[in-house]
């Protein structure tokens, strides 16, 4: 890197990690460091951690060079105030006022943004949403969140809660989701959604692809497992996938009749995992169920950024202000 290259530092707060990069405009990642959050331990013992890998990558970096401090974090939270509200990977980080906090720490304009909404942001900037001027993106794994560009903008909505996609109801008299409301796109399709179809198949001898992975121990069955099961060639693996793309074609078409993007980019763990397995009957139950016309220019597709997506969001933010 030149010495009068501009640089963003990066952030994204997880439930079990946090990593720190510090990135050029062009989205490359030009250092980075990674430490366990250990949410358990405390904010103040878990901050200080994130805190001191932030400093290492800033180095000796001189402060003109720095555009800004970007942090995707777990919502809910205010992203115009950059104060964390009690998100439920992050116990006891409760109206936590990140900004303010930070601000005065490292001396640097900071910009708090939800990781899904970053991310979406991140594919939009340097992923598979280039270019793209409306696009929804979705992460599939142990939850389902989301992101919506509209017209080149991130959608925040009224109290910067936009635009939380995992619980669209898509089954209006289906199953609790543990936001409270019933048949969300969440409770029905997410990691272990798919995980508790596996359970059962695993228990009633009706997966062999299943049973080859973990034996008959039940707890080892995770969303993860079964799209292993159903890309080694697994029926009833990949009925179970089949059922979960169904109901995330569901939600894509609610996104595309609301939104009208030209791209569905989807990412998160289950659904790069799975790759065509999931993405060939979303297509079908979207390209089936959607408005013609809605369908006309558009195309589904795989997220391009992987783990980063969250990372390269946060330098988006920083560079969208
Ligand atoms: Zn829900």
């Amino acid at each position: 890197m030149e010495a009068s290259e501009k640089l963003i530092v990066a952030v994204d707060i997880g439930g079990t990690q946090a990593r720190a990069a510090l990135v050029n405009p062009d989205g490359r990642i030009v250092a980075r460091r990674i430490t366990a959050t250990q949410a358990e331990e405390g904010v103040q013992a878990a901050l200080q951690r994130i805190m001191a890998i932030v400093w290492e990558v800033l180095g000796d970096i001189p402060k003109e060079r720095i555009l800004g401090l970007g942090v995707a974090a777990p919502g809910p939270l205010d992203p115009w105030r950059g104060v964390i509200y009690n998100p439920p990977n992050l116990p006891g980080w409760d109206k936590l006022p990140l900004r303010e906090l930070w601000e005065k720490e490292f001396g640097l304009p900071v910009y708090v943004g939800n990781d899904a909404n970053l991310a979406a942001l991140g594919e939009h900037r340097y992923g598979a949403g280039q270019g793209i001027r409306h696009l929804a993106y979705l992460t599939i794994s142990t939850g389902i969140g989301g992101g919506v560009i509209v017209d080149g903008r991130l959608l925040l909505g009224a109290a910067g809660l936009a635009s939380e996609v995992g619980h669209m109801t898509v089954e209006a008299r289906g199953p609790r989701c543990k936001c409270g409301n019933i048949g969300c796109l969440e409770v029905l399709a997410a990691g272990p959604a798919i995980a508790r179809e596996g359970v059962a198949a695993l228990r009633q001898g009706r997966s062999p692809g299943i049973k080859a992975l973990v034996g008959n121990d039940l707890a080892s069955v995770t969303g993860k497992v079964v799209v292993e099961a159903a890309l080694a060639g697994d029926a009833v693996a990949r009925e179970i996938l089949q059922r979960a793309a169904f109901y995330i074609g569901v939600g894509i078409v609610n996104l595309v009749h609301l939104f009208n993007p030209n791209l569905v980019i989807l990412g998160g763990g289950i659904a790069i995992g799975a790759g065509e397995a999931l993405l060939a009957p979303v297509r079908e139950v979207v390209f089936q169920r959607a408005m013609p016309a809605f369908c006309q220019n558009l195309s589904i597709v795989p997220a391009a950024l992987g783990d980063d997506a969250g990372l390269l969001g946060a330098a988006a933010l920083v560079l969208s202000q």
